[in-house]
């Protein structure tokens, strides 16, 4: 290797850094990563990458070289609302707006690896597509998120592989674990109601109570986890929200539930959609009635088992073998699952674990050991030349 992906990352250590400090400084909530765009429209411009912003909503995508094949790098840009509790020189300026996922590492990362393919002599033939997305935490108005946006303005037209990291908050810094298949779940949410009749607390035979029902569903809901789904498969339902009643003597009209189905396989998400309702109809046996609503969310991130192993084995030219870490997958969101079902990707995860206290994701401590970021860098890198390469 005449040009070693490692040491050059390395020579952009303080810059990659310096590009998080200023995104964490500055966060931004999805589809308002105005500043965010902004800056990294302005450094690739910098690095004469040709620049097309206003993608996806305020997405970003850079182009580097021409012609096929066409690899893309996503990075996400957006932040969530949340009160910084980290008292560091780089903390949040923006009150209750907090880059706690580590999205401002995946935005510097990328305009990182867009600095050293830029500076590479002798870049192999295709093109590069930089796509900085807005918004992977959550949806805008019409229910969409930033990958969906992305790929609507055609972001991913004609991109023959595309790979992406997220940092991990409790991964020793600098490992990296990539597994094929599914790395993250579907993620849909549900919106129930359990509809009784309102009555006096002393005397439920003359009403229906959804109280009562609702605890029924709870345990049903559960029923569908433990008896209705082929154990093989990962899932979860969750109730994270309930509501009813408003005085200890009386028996309301009717009980309100919200939560969230994680799955990987398709089947097995279609059915429990179906079971959850049917959880639900309980109502029905009681006397009361439901009504149901399905908020469907992206699917499951599904790894291509053969850009999963090139990512593998490119980490292991990098780095050595003792830098892989094993980890199993997850059954959270994450939208880059859009982006792999339109060209075969796969997602690794980097370890960036700061210190020995507990600083999960979404969380007011979140932090990360930043010396991990250049590692990144190179391995993005190093597999998107070697994707072009035809590996
Ligand atoms: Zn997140
Ligand atoms: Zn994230």
């Amino acid at each position: 290797m005449t040009f070693n992906m490692v040491e050059h990352a390395l020579t952009l250590e303080d810059q990659i850094i310096a590009w998080r400090r200023d995104f964490h400084q500055h966060p931004e909530l999805g589809f308002k990563e105005f500043r965010t765009a902004g800056v990294v429209a302005r450094e690739l411009n910098a690095m004469g990458v040709e620049v097309t912003t206003g993608v996806g909503k305020t997405g970003v995508v850079g182009i580097i070289g021409d012609g096929g094949p066409v690899v893309g790098i996503r990075a996400d840009m957006d932040a969530l609302p949340i009160l910084e509790a980290n008292q560091v020189e780089y903390a949040s300026k923006h009150d209750g707006v907090m880059h706690a996922c580590g999205h401002d590492a995946h935005t510097a990362i990328l305009l990182g690896v867009a600095r050293m393919l830029v500076a590479m002599p002798d870049r192999p033939k295709g093109q590069i597509r930089l796509l900085f997305q807005p918004c992977e935490e959550t949806e805008g108005e019409d229910g969409y998120s930033g990958a969906w946006h992305m790929i609507k303005d055609g972001a991913l037209d004609g991109v023959d592989k595309v790979i992406a990291l997220h940092v991990a908050s409790d991964m020793p810094a600098g490992k990296i674990a990539i597994n094929p298949g599914h790395i993250s779940a579907a993620a849909d949410n549900f919106f129930g109601t359990v509809i009784g009749r309102a009555t006096h607390g002393a005397h439920p035979d003359q009403g229906v109570d959804p109280i009562f029902i609702a605890a029924q569903v709870i345990n049903a809901l559960q029923g569908v986890i433990s008896r209705q789904r082929d154990p093989i498969h990962p899932a979860v339902v969750t109730v994270g929200r309930i509501n009813g009643g408003t005085a200890e003597n009386i028996i309301p009209d009717e009980v309100t539930m919200s939560g969230t189905i994680r799955s990987y396989d398709r089947k097995v998400r279609e059915k429990l959609w179906a079971d959850v309702e049917g959880a639900f109809a309980l109502a029905r046996a009681f006397g009361g009635d439901y009504r149901f609503h399905l908020k469907k969310g992206c699917p499951s991130t599904h790894n291509d088992p053969k850009v999963a192993a090139l990512i593998h084995d490119t980490a292991v030219d990098l780095f050595g073998a003792d830098r892989l870490f094993e980890r199993l997958p997850s059954l959270g969101g994450e939208d880059f699952s859009l982006m792999a079902e339109r060209a075969p990707g796969a997602m690794f995860m980097l370890g960036a674990k700061r210190d020995e206290i507990n600083r999960p994701h979404h969380n007011p401590l979140f932090d990360l050991n930043e010396a991990a970021f250049k590692d990144g860098a190179a391995l993005l890198a190093e597999t998107a030349l070697r994707i072009l390469q035809g590996s």
